[in-house]
Parts: structure tokens; C-alpha cells; sequence
């Protein structure tokens, strides 16, 4: 096997040297391929910068759920002591005088945030958590009008997403259940790119939000950004992007694609911890529009004055005048020792492990085809990260169950749909073939 039959996806038995040999026996072969493509990975050395969960034994798990909750750098517990010695030490004058300034902490993750979901630092924050992010963002550039009120989200939005979502419609005194649009799944797997075009079509006149998850969290559909955000700002739609699934996975390039606005999570690729703090992008060019509706806090205010306590709020340029409190130090400290990991490996390294592994483990997977699996993840490289989700319809708790009676950690989605997801910096290609194997011993023998 090469790495280019893991592009075309090719069975093994269409490759195989000796026909007779059974799909089972190759299987074990594929464990020694696994195991050179784990020798030259050029992010080999990032596994060990985080602590992997152990089994009963004592032994890795498959950790697939980094999609969920993003592991934790060894770095993390440093990090986090730096600040907590600093506040022992200093007490208040940590704002000014710890060795990262709390005062400007935020400052100090612009530039590698940027970086990764293609900003000016300018354009991104760190605060809050995601959905009070997308609702301050709503309150911005979500501006209904009786005629032109309705939010276009993907069928499968995060719940969450679609909560917000309903309630500014209600807030602005719009009825939420005719005011939501979601656009269909294609085929009961995809969603495509024309059907998102679709649907911004006929809502040209009615609809005055795009609220579409980057990377749709449930099959895993990354999305064309540029051609969708282009199709919606020409029919006079915002483009809000909820980046949740897509930062840290997939390229993304937020300001030239002339998104309006974005927001993200920081513990699902991005393995900032539990409810760590959330980011957000405001594109650059709504600097220029004054008198922009929002909530506004003290910490959103110029810096300049803002110890000042004037009684007129000036906001910060940029995705900062968006702040509301003074910034969360020790979940930002989890962020920084992170993102230091994302900055030395680099997204296009990530990306093109991403493919790479992601694209294997499909490949193995489909040494054993049967009619109780289904793929509903996109087969195109270009159209996906680090997920597949697998839609198993009769058998789903049960085959979960066994999965995670077998070490392996991922993620059940009600009513019948297992989403595993191999994160680059820290899965490796033998994790794929360990999956695999479980798979399809359980689809040999069980089913
Ligand atoms: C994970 C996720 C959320 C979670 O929101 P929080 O505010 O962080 O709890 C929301 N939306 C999407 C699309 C998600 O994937």
C-alpha cells in the first residue's frame, strides 16, 4: 500500500499480489504500513507534548473525540502554575507585573489566533465562550427588518446555534418558528455547495443572516466558504460563521474570503480545556461603520482612557471593542500553551496530516463494507477535516458500546450516528489501524 492509494481509496483487493489472500489477512499487514506512516510523519513528536488517556492497563487509548474535547498539552499544567504563582506573588499587581501581563493578556494570542483562522490580529478576540460570542456578534450584524428578517443555519446546526439563533428572532419580536430557514441535507448524508446556494437564492429577499457552521458538526461537511459568503453578500445576507469544528482543523482564511463575522471554541481542536475561552472575527471593513448597534463593556472601551471611567463608551477598534470584562487568565493560560504547539506545527502541516490520516482510516474502513454502515461524511478531501461520521442505523448503541468497551473513546450522536475524529497533532495512523480493526471484526462477526 502508498499513500496514494490512500487518495484514490482503492480496496486492497484490487491491489493485492495474491487474490486468494483474505481482506482479514491484508488487515494485518496494514498494521506494518501504519507503523512506517507513524516513522515519517513529519508531527510524529507532537503526540508525546500531550497526555493521552490510558486504558485499565495502562495503555493509549483511541482517543477519536478531539472533535468533542480536545486533549491536554503536557505544557497546559505549566502554564496555568505560571499564573496562579504570579497571583500568589503579586496579588493585584499581577495586572501590570506578572511575566504576561493579565492587563494585556488577550494581546498576547491575537497574532497566532489569527493565524489560524487567516485574520489580521486586529480582526480576532479571545473572550467569553461561543454562544454568548455569536449572540454579541448577532446584536451587531444581525439587523432585521420586517420584510428581511429571517437566519439561514444548515440542517443539523449545533442545537446551541439554533437556540441563538430563534431567540434574536424572538428579541426583535419575530416569530422564531417561521423565521429560522435550514438548509436540507442533499441526499440524507451531504449538504453541497449548491444546495447552500440554493437556498440563499430563494431567500434573497427575506433572509438578513447566514448563520452557518464552518464545518458542520454533525457529518462533518466543511463547507466552501468563499463561494457561499459570496453568494449570500451579493443576495445582501451577513455571513456569521460559527468556526467551532473548523479552527484548528481545516484552512480557513476569514478576511479575504470577506466573511462578516465569525465565532469559535477553544477546547474542541483548539484543546484549550473545558469551556476555555471562546474566539471571534470582525472583518475589518465594519471598522468604518459608525454607530454599529452593540452590548458594550468597559473592557471593550479604548484602552487609553478606559482607567479614566469616562462616562461615554469609545469603543476599541477591531474584534476588541467587542470585549465586555476583563479577560479569564487561567483558561487563556490553557489557550496560550496550545496555540505555542498549533504555531510550531503549523496549519498547512496539520491540514496535510489531516488528509492524509483521515483519508487512511476511511480507506480502512472500507475493507469491510456492509449494509449496516453508511458513510455521512463527504468523500472529498477538500470537503472535510479531521471527521468521519458514521451512520450506523441498527446496530449504532450497540457497536458504540463495543467500541468503548474496547478503549476507544469517540462520540454517539442520537438517533444513530458515530463521529470519530483523528486529530492530527496527536492521533497517529496506528490509532486508524486500532479503529479499524474493532470495526471490522465487529462487522465480520457481530452483524
Ligand atoms: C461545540 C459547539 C457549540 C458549543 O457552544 P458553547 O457555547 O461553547 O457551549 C456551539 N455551536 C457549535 C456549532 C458547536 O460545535
Amino acid at each position: 500500500m502508498s499513500i496514494s492509494d490512500i487518495d484514490t481509496g482503492a480496496h486492497p483487493s484490487e491491489r493485492s499480489p495474491d487474490p486468494e489472500a483474505s481482506v482479514q489477512q491484508q488487515f494485518r499487514g496494514e498494521r506494518e504500513f501504519a507503523a512506517r506512516m507513524d516513522a515519517t510523519d513529519p508531527l510524529r513528536g507532537f503526540r508525546g507534548q500531550f497526555h493521552i488517556p490510558k486504558t485499565a492497563e495502562g495503555k493509549d487509548t483511541v482517543y477519536f473525540c478531539g472533535n468533542s474535547l480536545g486533549l491536554q498539552p503536557i505544557m497546559t499544567r505549566r502554564f496555568i502554575e505560571e499564573e496562579l504563582d504570579d497571583w500568589a506573588r503579586l496579588g493585584v499587581r499581577g495586572h501590570a507585573h506578572a511575566r504576561h501581563p493579565w492587563m494585556t493578556y488577550p494581546e498576547l494570542l491575537s497574532g497566532q489566533v489569527a493565524e489560524i483562522v487567516g485574520a489580521h490580529p486586529s480582526e480576532v478576540t479571545v473572550m467569553n465562550t461561543l454562544t454568548v460570542n455569536l449572540h454579541l456578534l448577532m446584536v451587531s450584524f444581525y439587523r432585521p427588518t420586517a420584510s428581511r428578517h429571517r437566519i439561514i443555519l444548515e440542517q443539523h446546526a449545533f442545537p446551541s446555534d439554533r437556540y441563538a439563533a430563534a431567540s434574536q428572532l424572538h428579541a426583535h419580536g419575530y416569530d422564531a418558528r417561521t423565521g429560522v430557514i435550514e438548509i436540507p441535507m442533499h441526499d440524507g448524508r451531504n449538504f453541497t455547495t449548491e444546495t447552500v446556494i440554493e437556498t440563499i437564492h430563494h431567500h434573497r429577499d427575506d433572509a438578513a443572516l447566514l448563520l452557518l457552521g464552518a464545518v458542520n458538526y454533525y457529518n462533518g461537511e466543511y463547507f466552501d466558504i468563499p463561494e457561499i459568503t459570496a453568494a449570500a453578500r451579493d443576495a445582501g445576507i451577513v455571513v456569521g460563521l460559527d468556526c467551532a469544528h473548523a479552527a484548528g482543523n481545516v484552512p480557513l482564511q476569514l478576511h479575504d474570503w470577506n466573511v462578516d463575522f465569525a465565532a469559535w471554541c477553544s477546547y474542541k481542536y483548539l484543546n484549550a480545556g473545558p469551556g476555555s475561552t471562546a474566539g471571534c472575527f470582525v472583518h475589518e471593513r465594519h471598522d468604518q461603520q459608525q454607530g454599529l448597534p452593540r452590548f458594550a463593556g468597559w473592557w471593550g472601551h479604548d484602552k487609553a482612557t478606559r482607567f479614566e471611567m469616562p462616562e461615554q463608551f469609545m469603543p476599541m477598534p477591531g474584534a476588541d471593542g467587542w470585549q465586555l470584562s476583563n479577560p479569564a487568565i487561567l483558561p487563556l493560560a490553557a489557550l496560550r500553551a496550545s496555540l505555542d504547539l498549533f504555531e510550531r506545527a503549523g496549519m498547512r502541516a496539520i491540514r496535510k496530516k489531516s488528509e492524509l490520516l483521515t483519508g487512511y482510516l476511511e480507506f480502512l474502513l472500507h475493507t469491510q463494507p456492509s449494509p449496516h454502515w453508511d458513510l455521512i461524511t463527504p468523500k472529498i478531501k477538500e470537503r472535510r477535516g479531521s471527521q468521519l461520521s458514521l451512520r450506523v442505523p441498527t446496530y449504532g448503541r450497540h457497536f458504540f458500546d463495543y467500541l468503548s468497551s474496547r478503549d476507544v473513546i469517540c462520540d454517539w450522536r442520537e438517533p444513530d450516528v458515530i463521529r470519530i475524529a483523528p486529530a492530527p497533532l496527536y492521533n497517529s495512523f496506528d490509532d486508524a489501524w486500532r479503529f479499524a480493526d474493532l470495526f471490522n471484526g465487529y462487522f465480520a462477526a457481530t452483524v
